[in-house]
């Protein structure tokens, strides 16, 4: 890897990314940074990318050591190069991290290489996923998964390993109708009736409460830090007024 690049080299490598990222990544979510701040200044995300993309996709990896050095050139305070994390998990590039399940290239603690610029991150879940009323493509989108648990259709259940995994349309919140953007797919197992007490993101994850009376079963603890919360935001206000 060059350990210094031109402003011609990374313009260069920068357009190259757009250009996947246009063609394949964008639709998926995955979040491109800017070339240059409000200053003027190259980003230091666009750097590290710029810098993992180096002859794609002949990549090759890189230490965290070697990106802090490459990064320092534009930004001498800088300490701990986090970018490269980021842009994985977060913003959805393909960038295998050392220590973190990675079945593509063996990386060490500390090594990233950029994988591929034609798919998102496998982890990466954080694209709006297209309202559509088509519940197959729907079911596509999710790569035939279930939002919450992953078990995938057609296969043995992750909790149920004696059951085939069937998809069914969960609502994301109980509350409202099952229509258009409130629907995730769901297996048997976690589009069960307990699940009305919760509000899911398109991630199928948990967010918020749907069911006030989940309270009433916690723990004391927990009932009086909701009180306090409560308390707090309701200006001590008597309910019954
Ligand atoms: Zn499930």
């Amino acid at each position: 890897m060059k350990k210094i690049l031109s402003k011609k080299e990374i313009t260069k490598i920068y357009k190259s990314i757009c250009e996947y990222y246009e063609k394949y990544l964008k639709k998926r979510g995955v979040k491109l940074p800017r070339l240059f701040n409000n200053n003027g200044k190259y980003t230091k995300d666009a750097l590290v990318l710029v810098y993992l993309a180096q002859d794609y996709p002949e990549t090759k990896k890189v230490s965290k050591g070697e990106l802090t050095r490459f990064i320092e050139i534009y930004y001498p305070n800088v300490n701990d190069v986090q970018q490269a994390r980021h842009l994985g998990a977060q913003k959805g590039w393909y960038i295998a991290a050392g220590g973190r399940d990675n079945r593509d290239v063996v990386l060490k603690r500390g090594e990233y290489q950029l994988v591929n610029l034609e798919k998102p991150y496998p982890a990466f879940h954080g694209h709006r996923v297209e309202k559509t009323d088509d519940w197959e493509e729907l079911k596509k989108e999710y790569g035939y998964r279930c939002a919450t648990c992953g078990s995938e259709e057609g296969k043995p259940n992750i909790h149920w390993p004696n059951t085939t995994t069937k998809l069914q349309k969960g609502h994301k919140n109980p509350n409202k109708p099952l229509v258009n953007g409130n629907i995730i797919p769901q297996c048997q197992k976690c589009n069960r009736a307990d699940r009305n007490n919760w509000v899911y993101d398109e991630r199928g994850r948990v967010i918020k409460l749907a069911n006030p009376n989940v309270i009433k079963r916690s723990e004391k603890k927990i009932r009086w830090k909701v009180y306090k919360i409560l308390y707090k935001e309701f200006d001590g206000k008597n309910p019954d007024e």
